[in-house]
């Protein structure tokens, strides 16, 4: 069975954004809980022991930990 788990909600490059002034980044900037991350896709194949990463980006680098994997560099 595949599992997909979407990484993040924010499309670009998450909020806050930098430079913008709007209203949701100014607020994301001073609450941590008013950030979001970069939407990604995260599928993971767990007969194969496979995972696989689509769109993500380094902003999707705190959402990793749900595949508890580590790399082969
Ligand atoms: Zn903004």
């Amino acid at each position: 069975m595949i599992q997909a788990v979407l990484l993040g909600n924010a499309q670009d490059a998450g909020v806050p954004q930098a430079g913008c002034r709007c209203a949701n980044c100014q607020a994301a900037w001073h609450a941590a809980a008013q950030r979001k991350k970069v939407c990604a896709l995260g599928l993971l194949d767990a007969d194969a022991g496979a995972w696989f990463l689509v769109d993500a980006t380094h902003g999707n680098c705190n959402s990793f930990s749900i595949f508890d994997f580590t790399f082969d560099l």
